[in-house]
């Protein structure tokens, strides 16, 4: 395998050097070429996604496919702009000359993705790496074999070969992977790899975009529209079966509504996947394990207000609604990244905005209330990679804002023009014109010409 990488890597940096990644319109062909692959391939992707997670129709097209189609075309109609070099002024002493930003390919980009959307992690990162003009190395997640396989067979199908490769694996490949050297390393996925990730690029100071996970909280407050806040919440913790990075890990819902609020959200958890949701087209768990841990955290966790069926046999978790929450348990702890949603009642919104901030930055923050004054107080006084008002998830859709954690929860930003910034290296480029030459800077510097 070790010699497999070496070649791969070697293969992409000739390429690279051979230029004929830098022009737009190479750059605009692979971005096409990656619709067509998720368009003609369709019945493909919906097969890959139905086995390894029995994604449904409307799920894979929305939550994989369009994200990845709307982030191509948001690219493809603003590449021009972005790749031209932007002027900036040059300080007088410096004049007559001038000074421009030139956005320079990086090289050769290692993407490493996760299993939970196997097609989307995938493929958005590659818009931004491609529309910059690298070539990349792409290792997606053994834990979703059958994306895995349809993204070994088609991406060097549909793109250039010369420049996209993928190498299929588990931890032992991405070990083997992480010897060589790049020019940039995403990854999405836990805190804990991120570090094995960090401590490799160090050896070789290569630059790491880095997409985590973290417990996002979800804050709805006693002025909210509660019906609609409920219906949104239901859809975003329970998309994917709640295996979703920017999903909202826990509620905080004032005192006064709590109990109105959780029949709302029972409601719509019934109204979405019927009274037996096992029945419906809800989504798996990944794996045992996952499943297992997660029944953990059910019987941990508090009350069982709703659902909490588990069967580790089919990998079911149940939409599960839990109240009087051990805030000191496994369920409020780690990430949950499944279907189970603690509810906590608070008072006051220094004490929610105190219990965000004593625990890691996480990445995204969700705050449902009809007030401005409120949305903002929380929003200014805590930290977290991203936020959506009154709604869940939906930042994440639009290719205008950067998508990234902070702190625990990511490092590094993609997704439209931030994402073209972050796989480019942005040259400062400073021009000196010579018809005119004056001695000021040249030795000797006599004190009496160095004025500061
Ligand atoms: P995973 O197990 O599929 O791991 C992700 C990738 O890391 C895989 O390709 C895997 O092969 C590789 N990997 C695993 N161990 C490795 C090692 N020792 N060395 C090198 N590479 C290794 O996915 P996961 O970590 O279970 O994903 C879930 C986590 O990812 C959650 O915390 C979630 O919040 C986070 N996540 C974040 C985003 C985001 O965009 N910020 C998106 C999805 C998931």
């Amino acid at each position: 395998m070790s010699s497999l990488i070496s070649a791969t890597v070697a293969k992409l940096r000739s390429t690279f050097r051979s230029r004929k990644t830098r022009p737009a319109a190479w750059r605009i062909a692979q971005l096409k070429a990656m619709k067509k692959l998720l368009k003609e391939r369709e019945p493909e992707v919906l097969a890959a996604l139905k086995s390894d997670l029995n994604r449904p129709y409307g799920e894979a097209i929305l939550a994989e496919c369009s994200l990845v189609t709307s982030e191509i075309d948001h690219a493809i109609s603003n590449l021009s702009s972005w790749m031209k070099p932007k002027s900036v002024s040059t300080p007088m002493v410096h004049l007559p000359g001038s000074s421009k930003i030139m956005y320079e390919p990086k090289g050769v980009v290692l993407c490493i993705s996760p299993w939970n959307y196997p097609i989307q992690l995938c493929l958005a990162p590659l818009v931004s790496i491609l529309a910059a003009g690298n070539c990349v190395l792409v290792k997606p997640s053994e834990l979703a074999p059958a994306s895995s396989a349809f993204i070994a067979k088609y991406l060097p199908e549909y793109l250039d070969n010369d420049a996209v490769a993928v190498i299929e694996g588990g931890i032992d490949v991405a070990t083997e992977l992480l010897q060589e050297q790049y020019d940039h390393i995403i990854y999405t996925g836990n805190g804990t790899v991120a570090k094995i990730i960090m401590a490799a690029a160090a050896r070789h100071l290569t630059p790491t975009t880095l997409e985590l996970g973290g417990k996002s909280p979800c804050i709805v407050a006693a002025d909210a529209s509660l019906d609609v806040a409920a219906k949104r919440i239901v859809f975003g913790k329970f998309l994917n079966a709640g295996q979703t990075c920017i999903a909202p890990d826990y509620l905080f819902v004032h005192e006064s509504i709590k109990d109105k609020f959780g029949e709302l959200l029972k409601k719509y958890i019934v109204q979405f996947f019927g009274e037996d949701p096992k029945q419906s087209e809800f989504s798996r768990i990944i794996n045992t394990r996952h499943t297992e841990r997660l029944q953990r955290a059910i019987q941990s966790g508090g009350n069982i207000l709703h659902g909490g069926q588990v069967s580790v046999e089919d990998k079911y978790v149940a939409p599960t609604l839990i109240d009087q929450v051990n805030v000191d348990s496994e369920l409020m702890r780690d990430e949950i990244f499944g279907p189970v949603l603690p509810i906590l009642p608070f008072s006051n919104l220094d004490e929610v905005i105190d219990f965000v901030l004593d625990r890691p930055k996480p990445l995204a923050l969700y705050v449902f209330s009809g007030s401005s004054t409120t949305q903002d107080y929380i929003v200014g006084n805590t930290s977290s990679g991203g936020v959506c008002q009154n709604d869940c998830l939906m930042h994440i859709t639009n290719p205008e804002l950067p998508f990234g954690g902070v702190g625990p929860s990511g490092m590094g930003a993609y997704h439209g023009h931030e994402g073209f910034i972050e796989f480019s290296h942005r040259k400062s480029v400073m021009n000196r014109f010579t018809i005119v030459d004056p001695s000021f800077k040249y030795p000797p510097l006599s004190e009496s010409r160095v004025n500061w």
